[in-house]
């Protein structure tokens, strides 16, 4: 039988034997619940993640935790904003102390390796912030062969790969919201999740070169999706999810080895 990854469904003392002395490597999927146009859930980042997450678990033998499920302030050009009824985001000094709470916990039951997947973008700088708060306070409480390893995403997917689903050319990586990439990734890990018939009209975002706060917001599609949805596909959500998955659990071998 397949070793359970899931350490939600663990009993304590089968935790306890895989992780005590740093055995098995724990997985963190970090999400958010963000708007995601019309026709995508709004906890697809949290989806996205766990999948990656649970692959690599089986890729490399880990236990995957239980996921952070909100993430940091949605912003207008990368997520499109926190104006969006259903767009429910945590301050980042909350995400920052929540996340050292809870590598705390995982240092305190003995693991020593744990691996982060985190999908959401406005998420990235305040979890390494954590990282290095946490990896600071258990130096000081002694412990100082606790490794994180966090993949970064953007490096690991591998435009080449994508290429022939872009005829037209990749035009934004960092526009990529609720368009054709994460609706495809939805169709291929969840399709009884996307509306087919509520994609919004195909348009590309544009913002001024600077930010305001308070945010003006009407720079942002009424739909939420910074860019088109057309030519999604399962076949490309497929390729992303085995290109990150492949290359995120090559990153944790790396990582964890030395
Ligand atoms: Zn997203």
């Amino acid at each position: 039988m397949d070793k359970q990854i899931l350490m939600a469904n663990l009993s304590w003392v089968d935790y306890q034997k895989r992780v005590q002395n740093g055995k098995e490597a724990v997985l963190l999927p970090i999400g958010a619940i963000e708007q995601h146009g019309p026709h995508l859930p709004l906890a697809t980042d949290l989806l996205f993640a766990e999948a990656i997450a649970k692959r690599c678990a089986d890729a490399i033998g880990a236990i995957v935790a239980p996921t952070i499920t909100y993430g940091c302030k949605s912003q207008c050009r990368s997520g499109g904003g926190n104006h969006f009824c259903g767009t429910t985001s945590l301050d980042a000094k909350t995400m920052i102390d929540h996340l050292v709470d809870v590598v705390r916990e995982f240092a305190r039951h003995g693991v020593r390796k744990l691996g982060l997947i985190d999908i959401h973008y406005e998420n990235d700088m305040y979890v390494l912030e954590a990282c290095d708060l946490a990896i600071r306070e258990l130096k000081y409480a002694g412990i100082t062969d606790f490794k994180i390893v966090k993949p970064n995403v953007n490096v690991i997917l591998d435009l080449e790969r994508l290429r022939p689903f872009y005829p037209e050319g990749f035009s934004s990586i960092a526009l990529e919201h609720a368009g054709k990439l994460e609706t495809s990734v939805m169709l291929y890990l969840h399709p009884e999740l996307v509306q087919q018939d509520r994609y919004p009209p195909d348009v590309f975002a544009h913002f001024p070169p600077y930010d305001t706060f308070p945010p003006e917001t009407q720079h942002v599609p009424p739909s939420g999706a910074l860019c088109p949805t057309s030519g999604a596909s399962r076949e490309l959500g497929e390729t992303v999810i085995l290109n990150l998955a492949d290359g995120c659990a090559t990153a944790f071998r790396q990582g964890f080895a030395v």
